[in-house]
């Protein structure tokens, strides 16, 4: 074994820590260049032989060099200016350096006294006066909208049960319903499973004009009442994953106030709408009256991988929620165990990354404004394609285009295997999706490397696709 030659103390860092300074450089110099050229690179299949390339062995190999030409090539394609899947943030170059910066710090953001910590409520800060909050509000990075939901579930539970939830578990409590639109992400049945309720917690409310019927969201409250159900809280979208639709937040506000019930915002991407132009920025009015609110960094805004927000009006009830200091966690006055606000007090993480400091950096390089231009622009482009794919004699535009998502029917073949076909041929990124029963096309433009000639072309590909199918 060559790597126990390095005597002790050294044994995982460089032998040679000038030969590592430039393979360091090298490597920084193909990341720059691989984003620099993100337009040539769309997803590809990962290549033959990759799993073997990639096998892990007991000898040291050239780790580097497999970094950067055999993993980095097989990236999800995101990068890419038409990739339009899902809802895939496009990343910013900046990034790199906060990623670089954050493993070399290696901060452990659970708590205690250092400089991430401060980073990461600044962010916080930012966050809820955006999002209209008042000072008094709170939260903590997350891994996504997935696992905030899951948070703010929980401390709208708390707020409603009190302590009994945490000492007695769920057996106690009364059932209890969430109410949220049909279409409402999967999260939210994967957040009340977890937490022990099961589907059967979730009521959808049916959509009228493509947003929740509040009409129908009172009369099922009224009738779960009726039979000793608990309204919980009611989730209003903003940014439906399917159509980019936003739910009525004042409406939903009000109605929730009413049955003293906790209102959630899952505003994943639909978040940065707030910074667009009007009349988009508009859509997301109301979201300042949210109890809770879960949001992305990795979607629209570009953060890297993986960055979400839970934001809490309550600071104390989220913190009552969660805290649980055990004797090796006690605080002190001074030294690293000092701070007054845990990270750890607000999540089921005690150790944890430096999220915080991907996020500061993207809003820090770009500002509110720029960062409200590519939100405008991206709407611009789903509009864009809104109206191509009517003009179109092979498509027709399935949803009328309200933010940043386009929904298009091809006029014949499966669109399965037409968003897989121009995935191969690495001319544009679509998913699919089912509307009644149909099944589409779906462009979600969260990029800001797309330009109104990438829409153009993506939509004469598809064209081309469906004639040629
Ligand atoms: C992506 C998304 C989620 C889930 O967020 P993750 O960050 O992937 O966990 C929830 N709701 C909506 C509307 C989304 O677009």
């Amino acid at each position: 074994m060559t790597g126990s030659d390095r005597p002790e103390g050294h044994r995982m860092d460089p032998e040679d820590w000038a030969a590592f300074r430039e393979d360091m450089h090298a490597l920084l110099d193909s990341c720059v260049d691989h984003l620099a050229s993100a337009a040539e690179r769309p997803w590809q299949p990962v290549p033959e032989g990759f799993a073997d390339a990639i096998r892990l062995r007991d000898t040291p190999g050239s780790v580097l060099e497999d970094l950067t030409r055999v993993i980095m090539p097989a990236a999800t394609g995101n990068t890419h200016p038409a990739f339009f899947g899902w809802v895939h943030g496009t990343g910013q170059a900046v990034g790199l350096a906060s990623e670089l910066v954050a493993a070399t710090m290696n901060s452990n953001c659970g708590g205690r006294d250092h400089g991430a910590i401060h980073v990461e409520r600044e962010v916080l800060r930012w966050l809820c006066a955006t999002a209209g909050l008042p000072d008094t509000a709170g939260g903590v990075l997350t891994t996504g909208t997935s696992q905030a939901t899951i948070y703010a579930l929980c401390v709208a539970r708390f707020k409603r049960f009190g302590s009994t939830v945490r000492t007695g578990g769920i057996a106690a409590l009364p059932p209890l319903r969430v109410y949220a639109g049909k279409g409402t992400h999967s999260c939210v049945k994967k957040a009340l499973q977890v937490m022990g309720h099961g589907d059967a917690a979730l009521r959808t409310i049916a959509l009228k004009d493509d947003v929740m019927d509040l009409g129908a969201l009172e009369a099922a409250i009224a009738e779960d009442r009726a039979a000793g159900v608990v309204p919980l809280a009611i989730i209003g979208t903003a940014g439906s994953v399917n159509t980019g639709t936003y739910d009525d937040l004042s409406a939903l506000a009000r109605i929730a106030h009413s049955a003293d019930a906790w209102f959630h915002v899952d505003a994943a991407f639909g978040y940065w709408i707030r910074l667009a132009e009007a009349p988009w920025c508009t859509l997301a009015d109301g979201m300042e009256h949210a109890d809770s609110i879960a949001l992305d960094g990795h979607k629209w805004l570009g953060v890297p991988y993986d960055c979400g927000a839970c934001l809490i009006r309550d600071q104390s009830a989220h913190r009552a929620t969660f805290s649980e200091r055990a004797e090796y966690l006690a605080p002190q006055a001074d030294g690293l165990a000092g701070g007054d606000w845990w990270p750890t007090d607000y999540g089921t993480e005690l150790s944890r990354g430096f999220r915080a400091l991907k996020m500061w950096t993207a809003l820090q390089t770009h500002g509110a404004t720029r960062i409200g231009q590519v939100v405008t622009d991206n709407c611009r482009q789903a509009q864009l394609m809104g109206e191509l794919a009517k003009a179109s004699d092979v498509l027709d535009l399935a949803q009328p285009v309200v933010s940043n998502l386009c929904v298009i029917r091809p006029l014949h073949g499966d669109a399965g295997e037409l968003a897989a076909r121009l995935q191969l041929s690495g001319e544009v990124v679509f998913s699919t999706t089912m509307l009644d029963g149909k099944s589409l096309l779906r462009a979600a433009i969260v990029n800001h490397r797309t330009t109104r000639q990438t829409v153009r072309d993506a939509v004469a590909a598809l064209e081309h696709a469906v004639r040629s199918y």
